[in-house]
Parts: structure tokens; C-alpha cells; sequence
């Protein structure tokens, strides 16, 4: 299997409500390393010449996909992150 990142959130589960704060994503290095959203977006918005040549990908579609199982309902869950705007 492949490796993944975590991004931190706090967001609620599109089905049931509850508040997710963990979660994965292939889009950035797949290291294994752990990012919060904050951080990403400060990156992004200081130092844009750093971040596109850290994650092409993202730069490219200007959002980050993250998922995640809701350890309430498990249910899966796949999100759609925009790091222009404030979500
Ligand atoms: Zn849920």
C-alpha cells in the first residue's frame, strides 16, 4: 500500500456530524509526516515559490484532496480543501 500524510482539521463528518480532526491525504509527500492546515496555508500565502516546489500538486489545483473513516458512523469521506479561502 501506499503512503500517505496527515492533515489536521477539525471538521465535521458529512453524515453523521461528528467532529473529525485527523485526517489523510496523498497530496502532499507521502512521508508519513503530519501538517496542519494553518501551516500550509501561511506556506502558501508567504512563501508561494517554496511551497510550489514542495507540492506541485496542490499548486497545481490550488486544493488539497484529504479523507478519512468517521470513527462514529464509518462511513468514508473525501473532501475537497480550497487553501485560497477560508474554509
Ligand atoms: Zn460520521
Amino acid at each position: 500500500m501506499g503512503m500517505f500524510d496527515t492533515v489536521i482539521i477539525k471538521l465535521h463528518c458529512i453524515w453523521c456530524g461528528a467532529e473529525i480532526e485527523d485526517w489523510q491525504t496523498k497530496d502532499l509527500n507521502n512521508s508519513l509526516e503530519t501538517f496542519n492546515i494553518e501551516e500550509l496555508k501561511k506556506i502558501k500565502k508567504t512563501q508561494p515559490e517554496l511551497f510550489k516546489k514542495t507540492f506541485p500538486q496542490i499548486d497545481k489545483h490550488k486544493w488539497i484532496e484529504i479523507h478519512g473513516i468517521c470513527p462514529k458512523c464509518n462511513k468514508f469521506i473525501s473532501l475537497q480543501l480550497d487553501l485560497e479561502t477560508n474554509i
